[in-house]
């Protein structure tokens, strides 16, 4: 176990969200088991390990720029942060934000949610069964705040209201980005001869995509279709790890190899019908196409709060259709607005929650679109802040 609890801490380190020294997992098993078992923060963390008695907590000191987003959060002494960015809404809902470090605030913080923020400034989060979900958990947490802290300060430049502090920290945040890639991943080409390389092709670019950044935590999806056949990564699946994690799914939804395929099936399915030349779809969540999504110049629309169900703006971020939807097949699925989207273009941007990209022969075409649209929206995104005064 000590074993895998350092993995989840050499994961979060080659990501970037924190220094391998600044991160401690805790496991429950007959005893506490810690990734590093001299760490300061390990009394405090017990504590509330053991008040609380779930699978595994963890806690990290996060690295640039989410130290200094953090820190602009903490000194503003909100008691919630409620980020608008789907995996909150979905997973998390709003992170608490104590004024200590403390077993007792932990407790408090992580008794309703699944992850806080906390002085430090820190970020803990509760793995309730294994200590892959606190892995995972604060993956997101990193994203949301980062998406926050960008989108609301467009949002606050644009109403005249962002504050000599925003702005300082504002530059301190910009100037620690890692630098823009221009890089491409050589990937198979295509078109795919059978079931094995196709395969190996969706797990070499679902490894890309994570070692690129252009997904928070290894969520994500990606498909292709061979001979009427959808091979798509099973849900929760981690798309750094693909290999044995890929379903095969027929097209028009006759029979499915197993019901553990993405819960993003149906648009995929979708896309291959509207754009019959596509021949695979990579979906990731980058951070500056998700927070251009969220900038809306519109405060009086009707339909505010409903933006990711029903966004009735003709919107475009880094070149890309920004469409509203939400994961599934309901009324209000991305299959019904992502797939018009994309039989024009070959990248879409799903309102508060990340892009789409196709490809017509090969992975590489869809990373090449996933990674230029990114970039762009990145570009864009300064540019906005740069009209805007910022
Ligand atoms: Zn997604």
């Amino acid at each position: 176990m000590d074993r895998v609890l350092n993995g989840f801490s050499e994961r979060l380190a080659t990501a970037g969200l924190a220094w391998e020294k600044d991160i401690l997992f805790l496991a429950l098993d007959d005893a506490v088991l810690a990734s590093d078992p001299n760490h300061p923060d390990r009394e405090v963390l017990e504590q509330a390990l053991l008040a609380l008695q779930p699978g595994a907590l963890a806690c990290i000191r996060p690295a640039e720029p989410y130290a200094t987003i953090l820190a602009f959060f903490l000194e503003q002494r909100p008691q919630v942060l409620a980020p608008r960015d789907s995996e909150t809404r979905l997973f998390l809902h709003d992170l608490p934000v104590a004024s200590e470090f403390s077993a007792q605030a932990l407790v408090q913080g992580l008794k309703n949610r699944k992850g806080m923020v906390l002085p430090g400034p820190r970020l803990a989060a509760l793995g309730p069964l294994t200590p892959e979900q606190a892995f995972v958990t604060l993956s997101s947490l990193c994203f949301a705040v980062f998406v926050l802290f960008f989108s609301d300060y467009l949002e606050d430049l644009r109403a005249g209201r962002a504050t000599p502090e925003q702005r300082a920290a504002f530059a301190r945040a910009a100037s620690f980005l890692p630098p823009v890639r221009t890089d491409r991943p050589g990937l198979v080409q295509g078109p795919f001869d059978g079931p094995a390389q196709v395969c190996a092709a969706m797990a070499q670019a679902g490894r890309a995509t994570v070692d690129f950044g252009l997904v928070d935590s290894a969520f994500g999806n990606v498909s292709a279709l061979l001979d009427r056949t959808v091979w798509i990564s099973q849900t929760g699946s981690s798309l750094d790890l693909l290999e044995g994690d890929l379903v095969a799914c027929a097209l028009d939804g006759s029979s499915c190899e197993a019901l553990t395929a993405s819960s993003e099936l149906p648009a995929h399915a979708g896309i291959y019908a509207a754009a019959p030349a596509t021949r695979c779809i990579l979906h990731g969540h980058p951070k500056f196409a998700v927070t251009l999504s969220l900038d809306c110049d519109r405060p009086d629309c009707p339909d505010r709060g409903q933006c990711h169900l029903r966004c009735p703006a003709k919107r475009t971020a880094g070149g890309a259709i920004i469409v509203p939807g939400e994961t599934g097949s309901g009324a209000c699925g991305i299959c019904h607005t992502l797939p018009p989207a994309l039989r024009g273009g070959n990248a879409a941007i799903v309102l508060g929650h990340g892009l789409f990209a196709t490809g017509r022969r090969d992975f590489n075409e869809a990373f090449a679109a996933l990674l230029g649209t990114e970039n762009a929206c990145r570009e864009e995104y300064f540019q906005r802040v740069r009209d805007l005064g910022g």
